[in-house]
């Protein structure tokens, strides 16, 4: 049910008036009755908020750690939702911090208590974090595995009976198989080749359920970046096709870690061909009526598409990445304009089968959409210029993706239209408070901004020492840095050096690590804050995770963070004027200021930062160090 406006209205002021002053009550008197402790840099933030909210605007909020930038958002944030009728939407850069924002004892719960707001919050996450019915069935076809077995015995009730629509509930999330790891998730969860619309099992898919359920939040959705992007990318299409679009209308969007929007709105963007793609496709069109003519093109476009799949192969650029380049050899250049010639012809027998009714309109219908879609990649392909793709080998399975290189005209036309107040919302979106890395790469031209720096005295709780190593020496060090017994995040720049250190840890070691992919990072990450292991390694949390006290004292930075050399960040390089000023420094920068603002989150908070440099990284000290809330001290060996 929907919940009053948090503060009443009255006639001779507007809303936000109101919300103003009802800002200034709560952070001024409210808040330090309950024993809160506020800062001016909160409330500053929270008046801002206001102001974003009234002018519909864009607004780079920069906060640094302990500003209690959460609470300060969420309040006017739930307030202007109940107003229009429309929740807030809150994206988040991934899974783990939306279970972060929502955990029992997290800033929504605390927030519900204080002031009883009875806050209806619910969390809408990307699709590939919901189990698919089909694609279980298909897996245990394929192999007897006892994860299976497992995920069959706790699915309810209803999956496997007669049932009405009233007894179902939300199930099948990631985080409720934690012991799963990554390589196994990845065989049951929803992938994009499935045709859902189509699926029988549809109303009994937790996906489905999920969805009804968090349509009808009334104050916060709680999403991913890639979900909130995926529902603008295919928002038209869906409300033509008479479906409904992934993600309710909401009023306003505040996007925490807002800086890896960018990767979010390319991978949305992306589009996966693999050599079996085609083949499921057409066989969901071959009935017995369809034109000999038909019959034969759609057999040569198979065998094109297998060609232009063998000669892919040859002409992988060799590398330790896990996207793999492609050359732009000329023959499979021309190989894949062919292709693309040959399926527009195709589609023009698609019309005459479409008049004959030899194909059920339905599959006819999903089936010319896939090549239309097919077209538009290939031709960004065959183009040189705006496209950036590569080949993933994963389980020998070869997926060519291709992704548009600028993100920053469709970001213009479907998010940043003026239609919706936007709140960026991080600790670190500026570089010394210059916003034009981030703008830039999102193509806002017009946007408020503000930093508000952290209340911690540095100096007094964070130590930041820097270990002149050999690059082959750097495992050992992080190895021998274990000694001491500290709850210790390492983090590695990539998922192939993490892997690599796994490699080179000795047998016989004494300590409780887990490695990121293992298994369900949202509850590897509880077991970290609740100590249940020692040593967390990753490749991925440098920003967001949140282990105040004694939960996390050391932080070891394997390598400084510059961007992996693939095809993404080729790309983006060889469009710049200058690539290492434009490209690789500003990430490396913003990341490494991430990594560092995990160790003090609260005001009891301690701890030691390390930093393992090789001599090219101790040449770049005036760099990394400029970002750096303290002086970096050599370490004195151990
Ligand atoms: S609706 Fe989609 S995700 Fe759900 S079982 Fe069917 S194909 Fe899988």
């Amino acid at each position: 049910m929907r919940q009053p406006i948090p503060f009443p209205l009255s006639k001779d002021k507007t809303f936000f008036e109101s919300l103003n002053d009802w800002i200034g009550d709560v952070f001024y008197d409210e808040l330090p009755e309950k024993g809160y402790d506020l800062r001016d840099e909160q409330i500053f933030m929270a008046f801002q908020m206001e102001k974003a909210l009234k002018e519909k605007s864009v607004m780079f909020a920069e906060a640094g750690v302990g500003t209690g930038k959460t609470l300060a958002y969420l309040l006017p944030a739930i307030a202007y939702a109940r107003y229009t009728g429309k929740p807030a939407l809150i994206s988040c850069a991934d899974e783990t911090l939306i279970e972060q924002l929502v955990k029992k004892g997290g800033d929504i719960d605390r927030l519900d208590e204080l002031f009883n707001l009875n806050l209806d919050v619910r969390l809408a996450k990307s699709r590939d974090q919901y189990l698919c019915l089909q694609r279980l069935e298909g897996a245990k076809k394929r192999s007897g595995a006892d994860f299976l077995d497992d995920i069959e015995s706790r699915l309810p009730e209803f999956v496997n009976k007669t049932f009405s629509m009233q007894n179902t509930y939300p199930y099948g999330e990631r985080s409720s198989f934690p012991e799963i790891n990554d390589d196994q998730w990845q065989q049951v969860n929803y992938h994009p080749i499935q045709n859902c619309a189509a699926c029988e099992l549809r109303n009994k898919c937790g996906q489905t359920i999920h969805r009804n359920h968090y349509r009808e939040a009334t104050d916060l959705v709680i999403c991913s970046h890639d979900f909130l992007m995926e529902h603008l990318w295919t928002k038209e299409t869906r409300i033509r096709e008479g479906q409904t679009p992934l993600l309710p209308e909401f009023s306003q969007i505040v996007l925490d870690e807002g800086h890896l929007l960018e990767f979010a709105a390319q991978r949305a963007l992306t589009y996966e061909v693999q050599e079996s793609t085609l083949l499921d496709v057409t066989e969901s069109i071959l009935a017995d009526n369809v034109r000999e003519k038909t019959l034969n093109m759609i057999e040569e476009t198979i065998d094109l598409h297998n060609e232009f799949f063998l000669l892919l192969r040859k002409n992988i650029v060799a590398s330790d990445e896990d996207r793999k380049a492609i050359s732009r050899d000329p023959a499979l250049i021309s190989l894949g304009k062919g292709l693309v010639n040959h399926i527009n012809l195709l589609l023009e027998e698609f019309v005459f089968e479409g008049e004959l009714f030899t194909i059920p309109e339905y599959e006819l219908r999903l089936a010319e959409e896939f090549f239309e879609k097919y077209i538009f990649s290939m031709g960004l392909f065959t183009e040189e210029g705006d496209a950036v793709h590569w080949l993933e080998i994963k389980d020998d399975i070869e997926t060519l993706v291709i992704m548009p290189r600028l993100v920053t005209d469709i970001l213009d036309e479907k998010l940043f239209d003026g239609k919706v107040p936007i709140i960026f919302s991080s600790a670190t979106l500026s570089i010394k408070k210059d916003f034009s890395y981030l703008s830039d790469s999102l193509g806002i031209d017009k946007y408020q901004s503000f930093t508000v720096p952290s209340p911690f005295d540095y100096e007094d709780v964070m130590k930041v020492l820097k270990h002149p190593l050999e690059q082959r020496d750097k495992f050992q060090r992080a190895y021998d840095l274990l000694s001491s017994g500290e709850q210790t995040l390492i983090l590695f720049k990539s998922k192939m050096d993490m892997e690599n250190f796994k490699q080179s840890l000795p047998l016989d070691h004494a300590y409780k690590i887990e490695f990121e992919g293992d298994r369900e990072l949202s509850t590897v990450v509880k077991d970290f804050q609740d100590a249940k292991f020692q040593v967390l390694c990753s490749y991925h949390l440098w920003e967001g995770l949140d282990l105040p006290k004694e939960a996390l004292t050391k932080v070891i930075i394997v390598d400084l963070p510059f961007p992996p050399q693939d095809p993404v960040f080729e790309a983006k390089r060889k469009f710049s004027s200058n690539p290492l000023e434009e490209i690789d420094l500003p990430f490396m920068q913003l990341r490494i200021q991430q990594g560092i603002g995990r160790l003090i989150r609260t005001s009891e908070d301690h701890g030691e930062i390390h930093l393992l440099l090789n001599e090219d990284e101790l040449a770049l000290e005036h760099l990394w160090q400029e970002v750096l809330p303290v002086t970096a001290q050599n370490f004195l060996k151990l």
